[in-house]
């Protein structure tokens, strides 16, 4: 399948449907910065709030938090950020792109073979100043990951949730990176959302935890119908690993651009909480009630992108099919993750269907996220609501307004079926939790 889906197709599709746009499309664009447009939003805003489902709200061990994009200087000392969080740069001397030396084969430029400079390290660091005056005390960074506001909340949230530990602490939220080379659409941008959850845990216990996390992590994609074939587990070898962790392993998506990292679940031991008691000279260790004894926890991160994976879920949801010698484009996306659930769709833009189309719609907004279309044939319409992926379209005919019934059809299956309306909310309530009319679809079957 995924051979068949380019990166050119669904650049296209999310353009021509409002899921991504350039940022600032009308003055030529801004390099690698994107924007979600009205169903992308809903898209994007689905992946993040099952994330926090599955991470948070559904679990008693988890709890929420949400912090400043931007922090006190020291945090980016104690963390390492300013004194290791770079990249080695070259430049070429004949055309002056640069390049990540890490990510060159050959000694010479890739554009044009000119000659390169000697690598510097290259701070991926956004830095502003905070104020009226522009010197060195006002610097402030934004945050290139979530991460750290954990950290330093560690405390505060351990005494105000009155929980014990293991606990977790989750976060989703805008991080930047001044990448030297971002690209591949929306998989590496110099602005991005992070999904990230500190799992602070008993020092002995962190190796189960790890591979209990890295277990879980897996599962979620799958519950939301991505495909096993196109992910995998990739552990880091010793000479890999950052050097605060002690064990990492990826969640990789098999993308059009090849195998890459959609997730990292990582060790990272006692490196932060220690790092941030010395700097801040404030005891963060955790006293066990349970145990009688005083340690500084070991944390599991795992660190998902819900930029990527969103991208990730459009790129596996992609599908071309052969319907009567036509190309069917279709987003096979989990119903939870569809922007629209149910679009109601008269059959035609008509005085006497738009009464009875308008209170259907009514009754279903109530309890779907819905669409109302009249516009356009009903073919039209149906492919529109198949390329963003809308799992179910309702439409009402002539016959409606004679014996109260509608039709609903399956995006995956195209099976149709026809019911009383009074039967349409339950039904709907049904087939979206899970139940779809054919075989072939994604999600049947998917909760486990
Ligand atoms: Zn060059």
């Amino acid at each position: 399948m995924s051979d068949a889906v380019t990166m050119d197709k669904i650049v296209s599709l999310c353009k021509r449907r409002g899921f991504i746009f350039q940022s600032s499309e009308i003055y030529g664009g801004l390099a690698s910065c994107w924007d979600y447009g009205p169903v992308g939003v809903e898209f994007k805003r689905n992946v993040k709030n099952a994330w926090w489902r599955s991470m948070v709200e559904t679990r008693d061990d988890v709890v929420g938090l949400d912090c400043s994009i931007m922090m006190h200087p020291m945090v980016w000392k104690a963390s390492g950020h300013i004194e290791s969080f770079s990249d080695p740069l070259v430049e070429c001397k004949s055309c002056h792109m640069r390049w990540r030396a890490d990510q060159l084969e050959k000694q010479a430029c890739p554009s044009c073979g000119g000659e390169l400079t000697a690598p510097r390290n290259f701070n991926l660091m956004f830095k502003t100043f905070m104020g009226a005056v522009e010197d060195d005390a006002a610097v402030v960074y934004l945050r290139p990951e979530t991460a750290q506001g954990i950290f330093v909340n560690f405390e505060n949230v351990v005494t105000t949730s009155r929980k014990r530990l293991p606990l977790g602490i989750a976060q989703i939220g805008k991080s930047f990176r001044n990448e030297i080379t971002p690209g591949n659409f929306t998989f590496r941008t110099r602005e991005f959302e992070q999904m990230e959850m500190e799992f602070f845990v008993k020092p002995g216990t962190d190796e189960d935890w790890f591979r209990y996390w890295a277990g879980e992590r897996y599962k979620w994609y799958i519950s939301l119908g991505m495909r096993a074939e196109n992910l995998r587990m990739r552990e880091h070898a010793k000479d890999e690993l950052a050097h605060y962790a002690k064990a990492c392993v990826d969640v990789e998506y098999l993308f059009p651009i090849g195998w890459s990292e959609l997730e990292g679940i990582a060790n990272r031991a006692d490196y932060d909480l220690k790092q941030h008691s010395t700097w801040s000279g404030k005891d963060l260790s955790y006293f066990d009630t349970q145990d009688n004894e005083r340690y500084l926890p070991y944390v599991i991160e795992p660190s998902a992108g819900a930029d990527r994976s969103a991208l990730a879920f459009l790129a596996d949801s992609y599908t071309e099919e052969d319907v009567e010698g036509a190309t069917r484009t279709v987003l096979k996306l989990h119903p939870a993750l569809a922007p629209v659930k149910v679009a109601v769709l008269p059959l035609s833009k008509n005085e006497r269907l738009a009464p009875f189309a308008k209170e259907v719609h009514a009754k279903l907004r109530q309890c779907f996220a819905t669409d109302y279309d009249d516009t356009q044939s009903i073919g039209r319409r149906y492919r529109r609501q198949d390329e963003i992926g809308t799992p179910f379209c309702v439409t009402i005919d002539f016959e409606s307004l004679d014996d109260n019934q509608v039709t609903i059809r399956d995006r995956d299956s195209l099976a149709q079926i026809r019911l009383p309306v009074e039967n349409l909310v339950d039904t709907l309530k049904t087939k979206l939790a899970g139940e779809a009319f054919g075989t072939d679809s994604l999600w049947a079957g998917a909760r486990a």
